[in-house]
């Protein structure tokens, strides 16, 4: 098989490994397509912890096709065409967060039996639980499989925080993040949703593929005055942040959500935030919450969900994934996805 084997930062290297043998209950996949995360280009940009193991293998937005069955798999056959569940977010099945099917947040996530468990999609091969395999229907591509993963999120952001249908949600950014969350939201009968962002282009592209109704850009604007322009100085029932980083934008979403309403944290941040308490929380009673990835709501499983309304047609991967490489030039790929503002990208694929 070939490897894409990542040595630290943008040292990324093509070569052929053994491929390897799926032991019980879980599968050998040949993937197709994987999507170039956030989280990927973390590890890129240098900021991953020195503890882990040189080199290692990632992609956890990932689509393939069976193509060895470990023992005791009956569910699946050789030749299925599947969307992968990330790997990493595998739990332990028998703490107290497991037992209520949060396995997202269990203490030990992506840890089986001692071993530490991830997805490989940059590689052409990766072996994975059966039970993290959804077949795909014909219809649905292996591109648009591969950010089920995105999709996901979504589902688990509006799951735990309800969008209104006869009021004013914000999602703050404009990455594959926010644009898939946008449509799932759009899905899940959301009213207005005003995107803001930094780039001009992903934000009319979120308009288009039906994930906005209506955009600020930063540069042009004050994004908390043209939110309260926008809803009568009221601010948004709703606020979903999606970019986190060194940003301090979570004082801002609760600038932006109205009275009683609430801010959700999608995104991922590397810095301590500081916000006025008494201003922005407690005179206006805001619920402020986080969303971590997913895993299942009320017993049913939101990547399926994600699934259900993209083979519906209710999801419009097509204008989000911008651009696609083959394995071979997985740099270019990440140096696409790195740099966005000279690529344009959104979500970048890598095709095997
Ligand atoms: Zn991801
Ligand atoms: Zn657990």
């Amino acid at each position: 098989m070939k490897s894409a084997l990542f040595f630290g930062e943008k040292d990324i290297r093509v070569e052929d490994r053994p491929t390897p043998v799926p032991g019980s209950g879980e599968v050998l996949i040949a993937i197709k397509s994987v999507g170039v995360c956030g989280s990927d280009l973390h590890n890129y940009r240098g900021n991953r912890a020195a503890t882990q193991d040189i080199p290692w293998e990632q992609g956890h937005e990932l689509a393939g096709v069976v193509e060895a069955l470990g023992p005791g798999v009956d569910e699946l056959a050789v030749g299925d065409r599947v969307g992968i569940e990330a790997e990493h977010l595998v739990g332990c099945g028998h703490c107290r967060e497991c037992l209520r099917g949060d396995y997202h947040i269990c203490p030990e996530r992506g840890v089986i039996n001692g071993a530490r468990h991830g997805s490989h999609g940059f590689s052409s091969h990766d072996v994975t639980l059966a039970s993290n395999c959804f077949p795909l229907p014909d219809h649905v591509s292996f591109d648009d499989a591969a950010i089920l993963d995105c999709y996901a999120c979504g589902v688990h952001a509006v799951n735990r925080t309800p969008v209104p249908v006869d009021g004013t949600s914000v999602i703050v950014g404009a990455g594959a993040i926010a644009l898939t969350l946008g449509q799932v939201a759009k899905a899940y009968g959301a009213g207005r949703i005003i995107m803001v962002g930094t780039r001009p282009e992903p934000l009319q592209t979120a308009v288009d593929a039906g994930a906005a109704d209506e955009y600020i850009v930063n540069a042009d604007e004050d994004p908390v005055l043209g939110v309260l322009d926008r809803t009568d100085g009221q601010g948004a029932e709703v606020v979903f942040e999606t970019v986190g980083g060194e940003s301090q934008l979570i004082a801002q979403c609760c600038a932006m959500a109205r009275r009683g309403g609430t801010v959700s944290v999608v995104g991922l941040f590397t810095q301590p935030q500081t916000l006025d308490s008494q201003a922005l929380g407690m005179a206006k009673e805001l619920v402020l919450t986080w969303s971590n990835s997913y895993s299942s709501w009320q017993g049913i499983s939101e990547y399926q969900t994600a699934l259900g309304l993209l083979a519906s047609g209710r999801l419009n991967a097509g204008p989000i994934i911008t651009h696609r490489f083959p394995q071979l030039q997985i740099a270019d790929a990440f140096a696409a996805a790195d740099d966005k503002w000279t690529s344009g990208a959104i979500r970048v694929v890598v095709n095997h």
